[in-house]
Protein backbone atom coordinates (compact mmCIF):
# COMPACT_ATOMS: atom_id res chain seq x y z
CA UNK A 1 0.00 0.00 0.00
CA UNK A 2 1.24 3.57 -0.42
CA UNK A 3 -0.14 7.16 -0.45
CA UNK A 4 -2.57 8.20 -1.88
CA UNK A 5 -2.22 11.35 -4.48
CA UNK A 6 -5.19 14.00 -4.75
CA UNK A 7 -3.87 15.94 -8.28
CA UNK A 8 -5.67 19.27 -8.81
CA UNK A 9 -4.17 21.58 -12.07
CA UNK A 10 -1.79 21.45 -14.25
CA UNK A 11 0.58 19.24 -15.70
CA UNK A 12 3.38 19.92 -13.71
CA UNK A 13 1.15 19.50 -10.91
CA UNK A 14 1.06 16.10 -12.35
CA UNK A 15 4.56 15.16 -12.78
CA UNK A 16 5.19 16.45 -9.04
CA UNK A 17 2.58 14.22 -7.69
CA UNK A 18 4.68 11.40 -9.55
CA UNK A 19 7.98 12.11 -7.80
CA UNK A 20 5.54 12.97 -3.95
CA UNK A 21 4.13 9.29 -4.71
CA UNK A 22 8.06 7.61 -4.61
CA UNK A 23 9.04 9.77 -2.08
CA UNK A 24 6.29 8.85 0.17
CA UNK A 25 6.63 5.23 -0.82
CA UNK A 26 10.10 5.09 0.46
CA UNK A 27 9.63 7.28 3.52
CA UNK A 28 7.34 4.35 4.70
CA UNK A 29 3.76 7.00 4.20
CA UNK A 30 1.33 4.40 3.24
CA UNK A 31 -1.42 5.99 5.57
CA UNK A 32 -1.09 9.54 4.52
CA UNK A 33 -3.16 11.66 1.73
CA UNK A 34 -1.29 14.12 -0.08
CA UNK A 35 -3.35 16.87 -1.87
CA UNK A 36 -1.87 18.60 -4.71
CA UNK A 37 -3.83 21.85 -5.07
CA UNK A 38 -3.94 24.56 -7.34
CA UNK A 39 -4.34 28.57 -7.30
CA UNK A 40 -4.76 29.27 -10.36
CA UNK A 41 -8.98 30.50 -9.68
CA UNK A 42 -10.88 30.80 -6.72
CA UNK A 43 -12.70 27.73 -7.82
CA UNK A 44 -9.98 25.56 -7.94
CA UNK A 45 -9.07 26.49 -4.44
CA UNK A 46 -12.53 26.12 -3.12
CA UNK A 47 -12.56 22.44 -4.31
CA UNK A 48 -9.53 21.39 -3.04
CA UNK A 49 -11.38 22.40 0.14
CA UNK A 50 -13.82 20.50 -0.63
CA UNK A 51 -12.27 17.53 -1.51
CA UNK A 52 -9.89 17.78 2.26
CA UNK A 53 -13.37 17.93 4.27
CA UNK A 54 -14.53 14.91 2.22
CA UNK A 55 -10.96 12.95 2.63
CA UNK A 56 -11.24 13.50 6.22
CA UNK A 57 -14.91 12.44 6.72
CA UNK A 58 -14.27 9.22 4.91
CA UNK A 59 -10.99 8.95 6.39
CA UNK A 60 -10.77 9.78 10.23
CA UNK A 61 -7.75 8.26 10.82
CA UNK A 62 -5.87 9.16 7.80
CA UNK A 63 -2.89 12.06 7.33
CA UNK A 64 -3.86 14.49 5.08
CA UNK A 65 -1.03 16.42 3.82
CA UNK A 66 -1.51 19.44 1.39
CA UNK A 67 1.01 21.00 -0.72
CA UNK A 68 1.04 23.07 -4.36
CA UNK A 69 0.48 26.32 -5.25
CA UNK A 70 -2.69 27.24 -2.84
CA UNK A 71 -0.56 25.51 -0.29
CA UNK A 72 2.24 27.38 -1.37
CA UNK A 73 0.35 31.18 -1.75
CA UNK A 74 -2.15 30.47 1.21
CA UNK A 75 -0.73 28.38 3.98
CA UNK A 76 -2.04 29.92 6.98
CA UNK A 77 -5.47 28.93 5.59
CA UNK A 78 -4.65 25.64 5.17
CA UNK A 79 -3.13 25.16 8.56
CA UNK A 80 -5.91 26.11 10.03
CA UNK A 81 -8.25 23.55 8.56
CA UNK A 82 -8.97 21.11 10.94
CA UNK A 83 -8.99 18.07 8.58
CA UNK A 84 -5.37 19.23 8.02
CA UNK A 85 -2.42 17.45 9.13
CA UNK A 86 0.50 19.47 7.73
CA UNK A 87 1.27 22.22 5.02
CA UNK A 88 4.14 21.31 2.82
CA UNK A 89 5.59 24.03 0.40
CA UNK A 90 6.10 23.52 -3.35
CA UNK A 91 9.66 23.37 -3.03
CA UNK A 92 9.63 21.02 0.14
CA UNK A 93 7.31 18.73 -1.78
CA UNK A 94 10.11 17.68 -3.83
CA UNK A 95 12.37 17.23 -1.81
CA UNK A 96 13.02 13.15 -0.13
CA UNK A 97 13.76 14.20 3.39
CA UNK A 98 10.84 16.26 4.08
CA UNK A 99 8.49 12.77 3.73
CA UNK A 100 10.97 11.03 5.64
CA UNK A 101 10.58 13.84 8.83
CA UNK A 102 7.22 14.40 8.43
CA UNK A 103 6.05 13.59 11.49
CA UNK A 104 8.68 16.38 13.16
CA UNK A 105 8.63 18.89 10.90
CA UNK A 106 5.28 20.42 12.55
CA UNK A 107 2.49 21.63 11.10
CA UNK A 108 3.98 23.61 7.81
CA UNK A 109 7.11 23.12 5.86
CA UNK A 110 6.51 26.55 3.05
CA UNK A 111 9.78 28.52 2.70
CA UNK A 112 9.96 31.55 0.13
CA UNK A 113 9.76 30.10 -3.10
CA UNK A 114 10.70 33.82 -4.36
CA UNK A 115 14.12 33.12 -3.08
CA UNK A 116 14.42 29.48 -5.60
CA UNK A 117 17.22 30.02 -7.66
CA UNK A 118 17.64 26.47 -9.62
CA UNK A 119 15.49 23.74 -10.26
CA UNK A 120 17.28 20.07 -10.08
CA UNK A 121 15.52 17.39 -12.05
CA UNK A 122 13.25 15.25 -9.80
CA UNK A 123 13.23 12.20 -12.01
CA UNK A 124 10.56 9.87 -12.18
CA UNK A 125 10.11 6.19 -13.56
CA UNK A 126 6.77 7.15 -15.21
CA UNK A 127 3.25 8.41 -14.26
CA UNK A 128 0.92 6.24 -12.63
CA UNK A 129 -2.30 5.21 -14.51
CA UNK A 130 -0.90 7.00 -17.58
CA UNK A 131 -0.06 6.09 -21.19
CA UNK A 132 2.02 10.11 -21.75
CA UNK A 133 4.53 10.62 -19.26
CA UNK A 134 5.03 14.27 -18.77
CA UNK A 135 8.78 15.89 -18.11
CA UNK A 136 9.33 18.95 -15.63
CA UNK A 137 12.29 20.96 -18.08
CA UNK A 138 11.20 24.67 -16.46
CA UNK A 139 9.13 26.23 -13.36
CA UNK A 140 8.48 29.23 -11.63
CA UNK A 141 7.73 32.20 -14.10
CA UNK A 142 9.63 36.10 -14.26
CA UNK A 143 6.62 37.83 -15.58
CA UNK A 144 3.40 39.53 -13.43
CA UNK A 145 0.15 39.32 -15.84
CA UNK A 146 -2.06 41.58 -13.60
CA UNK A 147 -4.74 38.66 -13.17
CA UNK A 148 -2.39 35.42 -12.31
CA UNK A 149 -1.06 34.36 -9.03
CA UNK A 150 1.28 31.53 -10.28
CA UNK A 151 4.41 33.08 -9.57
CA UNK A 152 3.65 33.18 -5.85
CA UNK A 153 3.07 30.09 -5.99
CA UNK A 154 5.91 29.04 -8.24
CA UNK A 155 8.50 31.39 -7.88
CA UNK A 156 10.80 32.98 -10.71
CA UNK A 157 11.69 31.02 -13.56
CA UNK A 158 14.32 28.35 -13.93
CA UNK A 159 15.16 25.88 -16.23
CA UNK A 160 15.81 22.08 -15.99
CA UNK A 161 19.50 21.75 -17.57
CA UNK A 162 19.29 19.85 -21.09
CA UNK A 163 21.33 16.54 -20.08
CA UNK A 164 18.82 16.14 -17.25
CA UNK A 165 15.74 16.45 -19.05
CA UNK A 166 17.36 13.77 -22.01
CA UNK A 167 18.82 11.56 -19.45
CA UNK A 168 14.82 11.52 -18.06
CA UNK A 169 13.15 10.96 -21.33
CA UNK A 170 15.43 8.12 -21.96
CA UNK A 171 13.98 6.77 -18.42
CA UNK A 172 10.89 7.05 -19.89
CA UNK A 173 11.43 5.68 -23.40
CA UNK A 174 13.37 2.64 -21.48
CA UNK A 175 10.22 1.79 -19.44
CA UNK A 176 7.61 1.88 -22.60
CA UNK A 177 6.66 5.46 -23.16
CA UNK A 178 6.02 6.23 -26.80
CA UNK A 179 4.83 9.86 -25.41
CA UNK A 180 6.52 12.43 -23.89
CA UNK A 181 5.00 16.18 -22.85
CA UNK A 182 7.74 18.63 -22.12
CA UNK A 183 5.92 21.15 -19.73
CA UNK A 184 6.79 23.86 -17.32
CA UNK A 185 4.80 27.12 -15.69
CA UNK A 186 6.71 29.23 -18.74
CA UNK A 187 7.97 26.93 -21.04
CA UNK A 188 8.98 29.37 -23.90
CA UNK A 189 11.72 31.09 -21.44
CA UNK A 190 13.20 27.84 -20.87
CA UNK A 191 17.03 27.81 -20.71
CA UNK A 192 16.89 31.68 -20.04
CA UNK A 193 18.96 31.07 -16.52
CA UNK A 194 20.89 28.34 -17.66
CA UNK A 195 24.85 28.69 -18.79
CA UNK A 196 24.79 29.13 -22.23
CA UNK A 197 20.93 30.03 -22.43
CA UNK A 198 19.85 26.81 -24.33
CA UNK A 199 15.92 27.89 -26.07
CA UNK A 200 13.33 25.64 -26.20
CA UNK A 201 14.21 25.15 -30.10
CA UNK A 202 17.03 23.61 -28.75
CA UNK A 203 15.99 21.52 -25.66
CA UNK A 204 13.14 20.15 -28.64
CA UNK A 205 15.82 19.05 -31.09
CA UNK A 206 18.53 17.51 -28.19
CA UNK A 207 15.79 15.38 -27.34
CA UNK A 208 14.24 13.90 -30.53
CA UNK A 209 18.13 13.51 -31.31
CA UNK A 210 19.22 11.77 -28.60
CA UNK A 211 16.14 9.68 -27.72
CA UNK A 212 15.06 8.14 -31.35
CA UNK A 213 12.76 5.38 -29.32
CA UNK A 214 10.13 8.40 -28.33
CA UNK A 215 7.60 8.26 -31.40
CA UNK A 216 5.82 11.42 -29.79
CA UNK A 217 7.10 14.83 -28.28
CA UNK A 218 4.59 16.91 -27.32
CA UNK A 219 4.83 20.59 -25.49
CA UNK A 220 2.52 21.79 -22.64
CA UNK A 221 0.99 25.64 -23.34
CA UNK A 222 3.39 28.63 -24.53
CA UNK A 223 3.57 31.50 -24.70
CA UNK A 224 3.48 32.52 -28.33
CA UNK A 225 5.19 35.67 -28.30
CA UNK A 226 8.29 34.11 -27.14
CA UNK A 227 8.52 31.16 -28.93
CA UNK A 228 12.44 30.95 -30.27
CA UNK A 229 13.08 30.52 -34.28
CA UNK A 230 14.41 27.24 -34.01
CA UNK A 231 11.45 25.84 -32.15
CA UNK A 232 9.51 26.89 -35.41
CA UNK A 233 11.84 25.38 -37.97
CA UNK A 234 11.25 21.89 -35.88
CA UNK A 235 7.54 22.16 -35.97
CA UNK A 236 8.48 22.12 -39.60
CA UNK A 237 11.08 19.95 -39.95
CA UNK A 238 10.64 17.42 -36.75
CA UNK A 239 7.59 14.94 -37.83
CA UNK A 240 7.77 13.41 -34.31
CA UNK A 241 7.41 16.99 -32.63
CA UNK A 242 3.24 16.89 -32.55
CA UNK A 243 0.88 19.14 -34.35
CA UNK A 244 -0.20 20.88 -31.52
CA UNK A 245 0.43 23.53 -29.85
CA UNK A 246 -1.85 25.16 -27.26
CA UNK A 247 -1.52 29.37 -26.64
CA UNK A 248 -1.66 31.44 -23.81
CA UNK A 249 -3.64 34.20 -25.40
CA UNK A 250 -6.13 35.18 -22.74
CA UNK A 251 -7.93 38.07 -25.27
CA UNK A 252 -8.55 38.97 -28.36
CA UNK A 253 -8.39 42.91 -27.56
CA UNK A 254 -5.30 45.22 -27.49
CA UNK A 255 -6.21 47.20 -24.57
CA UNK A 256 -7.60 44.46 -22.42
CA UNK A 257 -3.97 42.21 -23.47
CA UNK A 258 -2.18 45.49 -22.16
CA UNK A 259 -4.01 45.67 -19.25
CA UNK A 260 -3.37 41.99 -18.20
CA UNK A 261 0.10 43.15 -19.24
CA UNK A 262 0.69 40.39 -21.45
CA UNK A 263 3.62 40.53 -23.78
CA UNK A 264 1.56 40.27 -26.94
CA UNK A 265 -0.57 42.02 -29.62
CA UNK A 266 -4.24 40.50 -31.57
CA UNK A 267 -1.75 40.81 -34.27
CA UNK A 268 1.25 39.03 -33.05
CA UNK A 269 -1.32 36.28 -31.98
CA UNK A 270 -2.69 35.69 -35.24
CA UNK A 271 0.23 36.50 -37.33
CA UNK A 272 1.91 33.79 -35.21
CA UNK A 273 -0.49 31.36 -36.18
CA UNK A 274 -0.73 31.97 -39.94
CA UNK A 275 3.26 31.27 -39.79
CA UNK A 276 3.25 28.10 -38.03
CA UNK A 277 0.36 26.89 -39.88
CA UNK A 278 2.54 27.84 -43.22
CA UNK A 279 5.41 25.98 -42.06
CA UNK A 280 3.46 22.94 -40.31
CA UNK A 281 -0.19 22.89 -42.44
CA UNK A 282 -1.58 20.03 -40.06
CA UNK A 283 -1.33 22.18 -36.58
CA UNK A 284 -4.01 22.83 -34.44
CA UNK A 285 -4.09 25.38 -31.74
CA UNK A 286 -5.71 25.44 -28.82
CA UNK A 287 -5.83 28.23 -26.81
CA UNK A 288 -6.61 29.99 -22.94
CA UNK A 289 -8.98 33.06 -23.35
CA UNK A 290 -10.18 35.02 -20.10
CA UNK A 291 -13.91 36.08 -20.65
CA UNK A 292 -15.30 39.01 -18.71
CA UNK A 293 -11.71 40.51 -17.32
CA UNK A 294 -11.74 44.21 -15.41
CA UNK A 295 -12.89 47.36 -17.85
CA UNK A 296 -13.59 44.37 -20.75
CA UNK A 297 -16.67 46.06 -22.53
CA UNK A 298 -18.50 44.03 -25.05
CA UNK A 299 -16.49 45.78 -27.95
CA UNK A 300 -13.50 44.29 -26.69
CA UNK A 301 -15.33 41.05 -25.85
CA UNK A 302 -16.05 40.46 -29.42
CA UNK A 303 -12.53 40.94 -30.33
CA UNK A 304 -12.04 37.63 -28.13
CA UNK A 305 -14.82 36.04 -30.02
CA UNK A 306 -13.71 36.99 -33.37
CA UNK A 307 -10.06 35.37 -32.21
CA UNK A 308 -11.47 31.99 -32.49
CA UNK A 309 -11.79 31.94 -36.22
CA UNK A 310 -9.08 34.58 -36.87
CA UNK A 311 -6.36 32.22 -35.14
CA UNK A 312 -8.48 28.97 -36.64
CA UNK A 313 -8.42 27.45 -32.74
CA UNK A 314 -10.11 24.28 -32.43
CA UNK A 315 -9.22 23.74 -28.79
CA UNK A 316 -10.50 26.21 -26.33
CA UNK A 317 -10.07 26.14 -22.54
CA UNK A 318 -12.50 29.45 -21.13
CA UNK A 319 -11.86 31.34 -18.05
CA UNK A 320 -14.58 33.15 -16.26
CA UNK A 321 -12.28 35.96 -14.64
CA UNK A 322 -11.64 34.86 -11.35
CA UNK A 323 -10.26 38.03 -8.84
CA UNK A 324 -7.13 36.39 -7.21
CA UNK A 325 -6.24 37.99 -4.00
CA UNK A 326 -3.06 40.49 -4.09
CA UNK A 327 -3.33 40.42 -8.00
CA UNK A 328 -3.56 44.42 -9.59
CA UNK A 329 -6.74 42.71 -11.98
CA UNK A 330 -8.65 42.08 -8.38
CA UNK A 331 -7.98 46.19 -7.78
CA UNK A 332 -9.26 47.16 -11.15
CA UNK A 333 -13.13 47.66 -11.76
CA UNK A 334 -14.96 44.47 -12.24
CA UNK A 335 -16.81 42.94 -14.81
CA UNK A 336 -20.42 42.32 -13.33
CA UNK A 337 -20.59 38.88 -12.42
CA UNK A 338 -23.65 37.73 -14.70
CA UNK A 339 -21.77 39.03 -17.77
CA UNK A 340 -18.99 37.41 -16.91
CA UNK A 341 -20.93 34.06 -16.86
CA UNK A 342 -22.47 35.03 -20.22
CA UNK A 343 -19.64 35.88 -22.00
CA UNK A 344 -18.01 32.42 -21.09
CA UNK A 345 -21.05 30.46 -22.26
CA UNK A 346 -20.67 32.49 -25.80
CA UNK A 347 -17.08 31.97 -25.90
CA UNK A 348 -17.41 28.26 -25.15
CA UNK A 349 -20.50 28.05 -27.39
CA UNK A 350 -17.94 29.41 -29.86
CA UNK A 351 -15.17 26.67 -28.90
CA UNK A 352 -17.06 23.80 -29.62
CA UNK A 353 -18.63 24.89 -32.80
CA UNK A 354 -15.00 25.11 -34.08
CA UNK A 355 -14.39 22.00 -32.21
CA UNK A 356 -17.01 20.21 -34.09
CA UNK A 357 -15.65 22.01 -37.08
CA UNK A 358 -12.48 20.42 -36.69
CA UNK A 359 -13.61 16.74 -36.00
CA UNK A 360 -16.24 16.94 -38.69
CA UNK A 361 -12.82 17.01 -41.01
CA UNK A 362 -11.62 13.86 -39.93
CA UNK A 363 -14.68 11.66 -40.20
CA UNK A 364 -13.03 8.72 -42.52
CA UNK A 365 -9.49 9.46 -42.40
CA UNK A 366 -7.03 6.75 -40.68
CA UNK A 367 -5.05 9.04 -37.76
CA UNK A 368 -2.34 7.34 -35.68
CA UNK A 369 -3.82 7.32 -32.08
CA UNK A 370 -1.79 7.04 -28.83
CA UNK A 371 -4.09 4.39 -26.82
CA UNK A 372 -4.51 4.87 -23.47
CA UNK A 373 -6.07 3.61 -19.65
CA UNK A 374 -9.71 3.85 -20.85
CA UNK A 375 -11.61 3.55 -23.44
CA UNK A 376 -9.92 6.99 -25.46
CA UNK A 377 -6.86 7.83 -27.57
CA UNK A 378 -5.08 11.13 -29.02
CA UNK A 379 -4.22 12.31 -32.24
CA UNK A 380 -1.45 13.38 -33.46
CA UNK A 381 -3.25 16.83 -33.00
CA UNK A 382 -4.23 16.13 -29.36
CA UNK A 383 -8.00 15.42 -30.65
CA UNK A 384 -9.88 12.51 -28.20
CA UNK A 385 -10.82 9.35 -29.42
CA UNK A 386 -13.45 6.77 -28.16
CA UNK A 387 -13.40 3.48 -28.74
CA UNK A 388 -16.13 1.10 -28.36
CA UNK A 389 -13.93 -0.87 -25.50
CA UNK A 390 -10.11 -0.20 -24.01
CA UNK A 391 -7.88 -1.19 -26.48
CA UNK A 392 -4.33 -2.07 -24.51
CA UNK A 393 -2.53 1.20 -23.60
CA UNK A 394 0.40 2.93 -24.55
CA UNK A 395 0.42 1.46 -28.35
CA UNK A 396 0.35 3.89 -31.45
CA UNK A 397 -2.22 2.75 -33.42
CA UNK A 398 -3.62 3.78 -37.24
CA UNK A 399 -7.40 4.13 -36.18
CA UNK A 400 -9.83 4.77 -39.27
CA UNK A 401 -12.35 7.24 -37.65
CA UNK A 402 -15.81 6.83 -38.19
CA UNK A 403 -17.72 9.30 -36.94
CA UNK A 404 -17.87 11.96 -33.85
CA UNK A 405 -19.89 12.38 -31.17
CA UNK A 406 -19.16 16.49 -31.07
CA UNK A 407 -16.27 16.35 -28.53
CA UNK A 408 -14.32 13.62 -29.34
CA UNK A 409 -14.09 10.99 -32.62
CA UNK A 410 -15.35 7.60 -33.02
CA UNK A 411 -13.10 4.63 -33.61
CA UNK A 412 -14.59 2.23 -36.35
S1 LIG B 1 3.15 34.21 -18.04
FE1 LIG B 1 1.61 35.39 -16.93
S2 LIG B 1 -0.17 34.01 -16.88
FE2 LIG B 1 1.59 32.76 -17.33
S3 LIG B 1 2.31 32.02 -15.34
FE3 LIG B 1 3.46 33.88 -15.84
S4 LIG B 1 2.36 35.52 -14.82
FE4 LIG B 1 0.98 33.76 -14.95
Amino acid sequence: MSAELVTFGCRLNTNESEVMRGHAQRAGLDDAVIVNTCAVTGEAVRQARQTIRRIRRENPQKTIIVTGCAAQTDADSFAAMPEVDRVVGNIEKLDPTTWTRIDSTGRKSVTDIMAVRQTAMAPIEGIEGRARAIVQVQNGCDHRCTFCVIPFGRGNSRSVPVDDVVAQVRTLAANGYREIVLTGVDITSYGEHLPDAPKLGALVRRVLKEVPEIERLRLSSIDSVEADADLLDAFADEARLMPHLHLSLQAGDDLVLKRMKRRHSRADAIAFCKKVRRLRPDIVFGADIIAGFPTEDEAMFTRSLDLVAECELTHLHVFPFSPRPGTPAARMPQVARPIIKERAARLREKGETALRRHLHAQVGKTLRVLTEYAPIGHTEQFTAVRFASAPIPGRIIDVHIAGHDGRRLIAA
